[in-house]
């Protein structure tokens, strides 16, 4: 069974029709897509989720990912059930028995029958019940305690470890699941009819089809999702379960579909609450940085593909008004709810008629009254007319075509003009801009001063747009002291934390400024909790070496799945990639030259798709180097750089790293190829400016 692409769970419901708004106890699907998490989909019927449900599996088939689909409903029946009701084992034979015998409209369904028609097929009375209408309903108890000699056990075995959960023999009250057990089943071996061995039913089926199903249950992660406090609790479950399925390691995925259960079915997870609950609540898989064994040192680009394809989007969305919506990043597409201009109009000053064919001079009779923005032209302009207009009216009934202001020679009522016209000219088309239902901005796009203006004049007042992330700032060494407070002269001043912190103010995140914590593992360890609680990523800085004080490495190593990444890069140590409690920490070197190179190139393009951005890159222009350089081939170089008086590329003078004031002196950095290279001046270079990494 190799891992999964994406996932999708289903809340399930067995009432009809919920209506339009929505609302709690009806249908919710939550899904990640290829590790992007969609927002909850509200589905008020169950022929509306049997749709959705078909057009995510073709989707996924079409884009070539594996899908994972939970449902929150039991897939079998205590054991013995199947064989009495289909004289077999088999727990499909049951599906297609429901699929075949369910009758199933979104404002009515046979559910109460069906339990007493079954219920007819055993000894006794029972073992379905409930009946809360008035009509009695043949074979069917309207109490629990009124059941006897029906020969079935109560509960599934799983169910046993379950604890809270409903039996599927109760047809109604409040959290009954009878009913969705068997409209679920109806609907899912509906799917298998449509989809054939595309989907693999787990753990009835090995999971080697493209589609697997299998059971969850959302009370294993009742703790996330009273947490988050959501007034639709339907909604916060498949929220959190899909999440929690999608950021499992692969291993601990494996582990839990790893058991034979094959007539009852089992629910994915028990046994496993805490893990399930874990990562129901971390934002990236833990394994998110891991390298194949045997990758040593990393070209910078490879390690650029590797971290691109790592990072997803962990932040909520949320609707904020476009007055305040600069700089931040758009959760979805948005699209054209009016069209701009929303209808033709003026583009110049001048006298709007109508043309049939292209003219030379031509002349017309002014009517009186004007059209100008804001106050429309009410008339109609016949053949042989013409009416004064201002740029921005819209264009008045008859008008196709505009002379302009100071092509017109006008004598009392009379225009005479020499032009060279066309029909059309000087007229905007309606729409011609962004028509209604147009792409206006997409998914990811952070919002620009212009942005604004976009999603204002197609009728936007407000945008989905992601939580702003919050990046905690650590500095970590024992030599450190705050900024202005270094006295001894084994003291240093901290010069990463405001240099940091100001980059992810520019980048429009939330900075958490977390101060110095001294080489120590207990001071690094709990620095580093109170990180991933109050911040959705983290920056540190220095400890990320290997020797016996870089204490970010050792205690990331123990406890935080540190891949420490030997980048092919000067300036540069390697950096320390993990993730603590499920956020994710960027270890950087402490030296605050290679800080600021690594967190340009690596931390910026990284924490822009964790905030559901675009990988971003740099701004690179070719520009005559002014220097004389050598390099060896094996490791990229990023020099501190600025463009002269000449127009050319001059290099800082030093290379050492600790020289920080060579980074104010920069105005950019130049990017030196992996390959060995003699720089001559003249020769083009790539240059980097900071402004083109949005600092
Ligand atoms: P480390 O990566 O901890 O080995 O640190 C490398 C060098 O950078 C040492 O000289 C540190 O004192 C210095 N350094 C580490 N963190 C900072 C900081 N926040 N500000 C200034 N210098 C630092
Ligand atoms: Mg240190």
């Amino acid at each position: 069974m190799s891992s999964f692409d994406s996932f999708a769970v289903v809340d399930w419901s067995s009432g009809n029709d919920t209506g339009p708004t929505p609302r709690k106890d009806a249908i919710w699907a939550g899904a990640v897509i290829d590790g992007v998490e969609n927002e909850p989909v509200y589905l008020r019927n169950r022929q509306l989720a049997f749709d959705w449900l078909v057009d995510l599996i073709q989707s996924e088939r079409d884009a070539g990912r594996r899908l994972m689909i939970g449902f929150d409903f039991p897939f079998g029946y205590p054991r013995g059930f199947a064989k009495r009701v289909t004289g077999s084992d088999d727990p499909f034979a049951l599906w297609g028995y429901f699929a075949d015998h369910l009758e199933d409209t979104p404002e009515a369904n046979n559910r109460f029958a069906l339990a007493g028609a079954l219920n007819a097929k055993f000894p006794g009375i029972g073992p379905f019940w409930f009946n809360a209408g008035k009509a009695d309903v043949d074979h069917l108890p309207r109490k629990g305690t009124e059941r006897a000699d029906h020969g079935m056990l109560e509960r599934r075995a799983v169910e046993e470890l379950a604890k809270g959960s409903f039996t599927c023999w109760q047809m109604g009250g409040a959290g009954a699941v009878g009913g969705q057990v068997m409209t679920g089943l109806a609907t899912l071996e509906g799917l298998r009819r449509h989809f054939g061995p595309q989907i693999a039913v787990w753990p009835f089926e090995k999971l080697d089809a493209p589609v697997a199903f299998v059971e969850i249950w959302p009370s294993l992660i009742s703790g996330v999702v009273a947490d988050a406090g959501d007034d639709i609790k339907d909604r916060a479950q498949v929220r959190f379960l899909a999440r929690a399925l999608s950021r499992l390691s692969s291993s601990a995925l494996a582990g839990m579909l790893d058991l034979d259960a094959p007539e009852e079915g089992w629910i994915l997870g028990v046994g496993h609450q805490d893990t399930l609950s874990s990562a129901a609540r971390s934002r990236l898989p833990n394994d998110c940085f891991a390298l194949p064994a045997g990758v040593d040192w990393l070209p910078v680009d490879e390690a650029l593909a590797r971290l691109r394809s790592a990072m997803h989007p962990i932040t909520d969305v949320e609707t904020t008004p476009i007055m305040e919506a600069g700089g931040r990043i758009l959760a979805q597409d948005h699209f054209a709810k009016r069209a701009n201009p929303p209808t033709a109009n003026c583009a110049v000053d001048g006298y709007g008629l109508f043309l049939e064919e292209p003219v030379h001079g031509f002349e017309r009779d002014i009517v009186t009254g004007r059209a100008a923005p804001g106050e429309p032209f009410t008339g109609r302009i016949g053949a042989g007319q013409a009416v004064k207009v201002l740029t921005g009216a819209i264009l008045p009934n008859g008008v196709n075509t505009i002379v302009l202001e100071e092509d017109s020679l006008v004598d009392g009522a009379k225009l005479r003009t020499d032009a060279r016209l066309k029909p059309g000219a000087n007229t905007r088309r309606a729409g011609e801009d962004l028509a209604v239902g147009d792409l206006a901005l997409g998914a990811g796009r952070q919002l620009t001063p212009a942005d604004l203006a976009t999603l204002a004049a197609v009728g936007h007042s407000a945008v989905q747009v992601r939580q702003r992330l919050r990046v905690a700032v650590l500095s970590t060494g024992t030599e450190l002291r705050a900024p202005g407070t270094a006295t001894e002269g084994y003291e240093t001043n901290d010069a990463n934390r405001p240099m940091l912190l100001e980059c992810l103010r520019r980048w429009g995140y939330d900075p958490v400024d977390l101060g110095i914590v001294e080489d120590d593992p207990k001071a690094v360890t709990s620095a580093l909790d109170r990180a991933a609680t109050e911040a959705d990523a983290v920056l540190t800085s220095g400890g990320a070496s290997a020797s016996e004080e870089d204490h970010i490495s050792s205690v990331l190593k123990a406890d935080g799945q540190l891949t420490a990444w030997r980048i092919a890069l000067k300036p540069g140590r390697p950096l320390a990639l993990a993730t603590w409690n499920g956020c994710p920490v960027f270890g950087l070197p402490g030296n605050p030259v290679a800080a600021m190179v690594c967190t340009l190139i690596f931390a910026r393009p990284a924490l822009s798709k964790l905030a559901g951005g675009k990988w971003v890159e740099p701004l690179r222009v070719s520009i005559p180097s002014g220097f004389t350089k050598s390099k060896k081939a094996g490791r990229r170089e990023y020099p501190r750089a600025r463009i002269g008086v000449d127009g050319r590329v001059e290099l800082y003078q030093s290379e050492g790293s600790g020289r920080i004031s060579g980074l104010s002196w920069a105005d950019g950095l130049v990017e030196l190829p992996d390959r060995a290279a003699e720089i001559v001046p003249g020769d083009p270079v790539t240059y980097m400016p900071f402004s083109g990494f949005g600092i």
